[in-house]
């Protein structure tokens, strides 16, 4: 699968918005937007360019992509998707982004980033129902149980990472067991639950044309 190999906070800085690309250091007074907000590169520091209608929906398009971490094709498929339920294709295409099992992971505050919960997938630490879950892309869906595997438990992270995991902050879709590791999806992310900081609206026009 191919990756993003862009600098994390240059994406940001491009963008103009903390995008939480690297875990603990986005919280932290050396987040490079903190210190350098403008865009990377020699003519950066001059100040942002005006953008047009079509820039502004390409630039939030671009922002949601890297927000979840996503290559364009695996990205224009979701929408395709999302376009292709009942109901608001922009709340669709948020909550399928949402319920990404990389995206789960990191609501549930096993990893700092979207980038470190994909590799952990990947490296099977998860199991879905009981059965081994190694695809990030995989869509969680109501009922189903997410577990770190009994055999990863005994690992060295699992157990450092026990004070961080009391102190997230999770989303109510997702029911947390602590003491197993494991987390319940309750039901679909609703509103409140979606990122609020994305123009959906502006990404499905993009798409539209
Ligand atoms: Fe973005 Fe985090 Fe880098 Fe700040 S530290 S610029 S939020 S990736």
């Amino acid at each position: 699968m191919g990756r993003n190999i862009d600098s994390k906070c240059k994406q940001c800085r491009r963008i103009g918005e903390k995008l939480f690309l690297k875990g603990e250091r986005c919280a932290s007074p050396k987040c490079a937007l903190v210190k350098r907000n403008y865009v990377p590169g020699f003519h950066g520091p001059k100040g942002r360019k005006r953008l047009s209608g079509y820039g502004e929906q390409l630039q939030e398009k671009q922002k949601a992509k890297k927000y979840y971490g996503l290559l364009e094709k695996q990205f224009r498929l979701t929408y395709q998707k999302a376009a292709a339920k009942k109901g608001d294709a922009g709340k669709n295409f948020l909550k399928l982004l949402e319920m990404r099992l990389d995206n789960v992971i990191y609501r549930l505050g096993l990893a700092s980033s979207r980038s470190q919960a994909r590799q952990m997938v990947t490296h099977g630490h998860f199991s879905i129902n009981g059965r081994k879950a190694s695809i990030p892309s995989l869509i969680v869906k109501e009922g189903q149980v997410i577990k770190v595997k009994k055999s990863s438990q005994n690992s060295r992270f699992f157990k450092e990472i026990g004070e961080k995991i009391k102190k997230a902050e999770r989303p109510s879709w997702l029911n947390f067991d602590y003491k197993e590791l494991s987390a319940k999806v309750l039901h679909e992310p609703q509103d409140a639950d979606l990122p609020q900081n994305i123009n959906v609206s502006m990404i499905i026009e993009y798409y539209s044309k």
